[in-house]
């Protein structure tokens, strides 16, 4: 099989499918990279242990190059806040082309760690004055390019972002590239919609309760294109967020946004972190999806999820590496779990049912919910499914002696080696053997890149 051709169809020792492990499984692969059962034609045998590639449901591509810049102590009460500061500088510096170069190299490293479909909540709409690109949609293409180069799938969802506060203040200087009228907002959605492919999505996002008006949310939603495709928002990741929403509207965030939108499963409600037992569970019975960046949501210092009654109440969760301080899906429903360890101070949190094991009830739920969320048939490794997926290293020493009963903990919590061999997006490989296909190349005009941003 070369990198660039796709196989037939494939078999494996060990296939992770809907009910767990499946043994000598197989599928075949259309000529538009989606699985079909019984295929008739060659298969090859890819490895041992194969699992549908992990939806990575929030990123802010840009983000990526200023990894690390923001860790140094500012002041004695340093927040989200104020890590904002750092990354308005760093938003107002980056043009098309940088932002091409930073997602492409950004999607590479999604891949090689597992991610293999990303939506990407994207304001970084205008010039850096406010003044919208001769195409307005420039930002915008120049993702959809990085994702096509990176070959990785993608949810674009353009960000809706009005104005600076809950008071409905004008946006300050650093975020006027942000923002857009409800109507310039429909007329970029509908130009991007053009854009829409197997590989890309087209998605809407509204950027907080804090960055769009009431009457601006009712009309976007109003709008036939909003008809169709994925909806996600930032709700209730800072506690002064929610107490801002409860001086201005007289309600908490996520009570507010049920009360004005009919929020069902077409919803993802990004970090919800900071909830009620009653929006707790109006969130789970929704069935939208719960999109939660554990490694941001630590680093920034926002707080816990109420992970584990939000599970007993059915609900559904995705993760995002959204700020990229880490790029890794084992490493985010790791720190998922571990955070509500220290928390609890008992183990074993989001295993719900005795017997079950923690690894594969996060490996599924992210699977399934970070597939709802893509809007995409993707997360699983079924027939009529986009056949994304991931091959591990069953020679690494961390995976010796592992069984279909303890492979997935294992590979979520037995260490930092890198264990995703390969990774196939749409039946096409673009990692094998530890390496995107054109990752050389991308690195270097990264490495360019970043070096002409000058914020550091
Ligand atoms: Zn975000």
């Amino acid at each position: 099989m070369s990198e660039s051709t796709s196989p037939s169809g494939f078999k494996a020792s060990q296939l992770w499918r809907d009910n767990g492990w499946q043994i000598d499984g197989g599928f075949g692969l259309s000529p538009a990279g989606v699985l079909f059962d019984n295929p008739t034609g060659p298969t090859e045998q890819i490895g041992r242990w194969v699992l549908p590639g992990m939806p990575n449901l929030h990123s802010h591509a840009f983000q990526r190059a200023m990894a690390g810049l923001a860790e140094r102590r500012s002041k004695a009460d340093d927040s989200f806040w104020s890590w904002r500061e750092t990354m308005y500088a760093f938003a107002a510096a980056i043009n098309p082309d940088q932002l091409k170069a930073i997602a492409a190299q950004l999607y590479v490293e999604m891949l090689k760690a597992g991610y293999t479909h990303v939506c990407e909540f994207h304001y970084l709409h205008h010039q850096p004055d406010g003044t919208a690109y001769a195409q307005p949609e420039e930002m915008s293409l120049a993702l959809i390019e990085a994702a096509r180069e990176a070959g990785i799938g993608l949810t674009l969802l353009p960000v809706l972002y009005m104005s600076g506060g809950f008071d409905g203040r004008a946006l300050s200087a650093r975020q006027r590239r942000f923002g857009h009228s409800v109507d310039s907002y429909l007329r970029l959605l509908e130009t991007l919609r053009a854009h829409e492919s197997d590989d890309v999505r087209v998605g809407i996002a509204l950027h907080s309760l804090r960055a769009v008006p009431e009457l601006a949310l009712r009309d976007v939603l109003a709008s036939e294109l909003a008809q169709t495709g994925p909806i996600h928002i930032h709700i209730a990741e800072q506690i002064g967020e929610v107490q801002d929403c409860l001086a201005t509207r007289g309600a908490r965030p996520v009570e507010w946004l049920f009360d004005h939108a009919a929020v069902d499963a077409r919803w993802c409600l990004v970090h919800a972190t900071h909830l009620t037992e009653a929006e707790t569970l109006q969130l789970a019975r929704s069935g939208a999806v719960a999109g939660l960046c554990p490694t941001t949501e630590a680093n920034l210092g926002d707080g816990l999820f109420p992970l584990a009654d939000f599970l007993d109440a059915g609900g559904k969760l995705g993760i995002g590496s959204d700020s990229h301080i880490s790029i890794s899906p084992v490493e985010e429903l790791r720190w998922l779990e571990y955070g509500q360890r220290l928390l609890s101070r008992h183990r074993n949190i989001a295993a719900r049912r005795q017997g079950d094991s923690v690894g594969e009830t996060l490996w599924r739920a992210a699977l399934n919910g970070g597939a709802q969320a893509s809007g995409a048939p993707i997360g699983a490794l079924r027939a009529g499914v986009r056949a994304d997926l991931i091959v591990l290293d069953d020679s690494s020493p961390l995976l010796a002696a592992r069984d279909a009963r303890s492979l997935i903990d294992s590979f979520l919590f037995a260490g930092n080696t890198p264990l995703v061999r390969d990774v196939m997006v749409g039946g096409r490989w673009q990692v094998r053997n530890f390496r995107h296909r054109d990752e050389e190349r991308i690195a270097a005009r990264y490495r360019a890149a970043v070096d002409t941003i000058g914020t550091h």
